[in-house]
């Protein structure tokens, strides 16, 4: 009861965080579906460790919604305060310095995925999953197929970064690539 009232907790804290955003996609769906369903891949998988579910619930909190340093800095009190140190970590470890142009964080996360921590490989791979899933069913409008299939080359360097601490996870990551590879190549 105690967990579950954590994740609810986390789920209610990310969506106010988010609330003013959608996804890239056409359809422009709330962003918070997105977290929720990074933590869902998580337990389809058999993930049940509550600091993991609730670093995915929040993972891209610190990353897209704070401006400045300080923002950072008040935004991880308040984690760390309501959710522990080993939380906060994990969402640190996965958010991209903003201050950096797209391109140069696209490629720090492919050389440092290999050294981050248990939790935030498998954090990166179910984001990568997620956002794959959604370059096939809900895409940006103006990504043509080249972006597309660049994107899920991408992912999948920075998946191979993680690999390795959940058989189920690393399929699922294989399968959602495949098939939107294919996909995408069949409709080019
Ligand atoms: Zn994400």
């Amino acid at each position: 009861m105690k967990d579950l009232n954590k994740i609810l907790e986390a789920i209610s804290f990310a969506a106010d965080r988010h609330r003013n955003q959608t996804r890239k996609g056409i359809s422009k769906i709330p962003y918070i579906n997105h977290p929720i369903r990074v933590a869902k891949i998580l337990t389809d998988v058999g993930e049940n460790e509550m600091e993991l579910l609730i670093a995915a619930i929040l993972h891209d909190v610190i990353e897209d919604t704070t401006k400045s340093q300080e923002e950072i800095k008040a935004l991880s009190n308040v984690i760390l305060s309501k959710f522990g140190e080993e939380v906060l970590f994990t969402v640190l470890e996965v958010s991209d310095n903003k201050s950096l142009p797209v391109e140069e964080r696209k490629r720090l996360q492919v050389i440092h995925t290999p050294d981050l921590s248990e939790r935030a490989k498998k954090l990166k791979i179910a984001d990568k999953i997620s956002n794959i899933e959604d370059i096939r069913k809900d895409p940006p409008e103006n990504w043509e197929q080249k972006r597309k299939l660049a994107y899920l080359d991408w992912a999948k360097q920075v998946a191979e970064g993680a690999i390795g601490l959940n058989k189920k996870l690393d399929q699922y990551f294989d399968q959602v690539y495949n098939e939107t590879y294919s996909y995408l190549k069949s409709v080019n």
